[in-house]
């Protein structure tokens, strides 16, 4: 009767660089697990930790609508 294993893995996640502001809307997709580091910032060679949260499940994936919520 169980049900405390259950596993959450979150595979996709909007991302916000506090740095440049990259970010998910700029982009159009998600972010995926491995991507921690604002690619933009990678290639000046800095190594700026982005901000991440969870994608909700009932999120559009329309490009350019992620930011219609007020
Ligand atoms: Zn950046």
């Amino acid at each position: 009767m169980s049900t405390t294993t259950k596993q959450t893995n979150i595979l996709l996640w909007h991302y916000s660089c506090p740095d440049c502001g990259f970010s998910d809307a700029d982009t159009g997709y998600h972010g995926q697990t491995h991507m921690i580091h604002c690619e933009v910032c990678l290639e000046d060679n800095r190594h700026v930790k982005l901000k991440r949260w969870p994608v909700d499940h009932d999120s559009s994936t329309l490009p350019g609508g992620a930011l219609s919520r007020s």
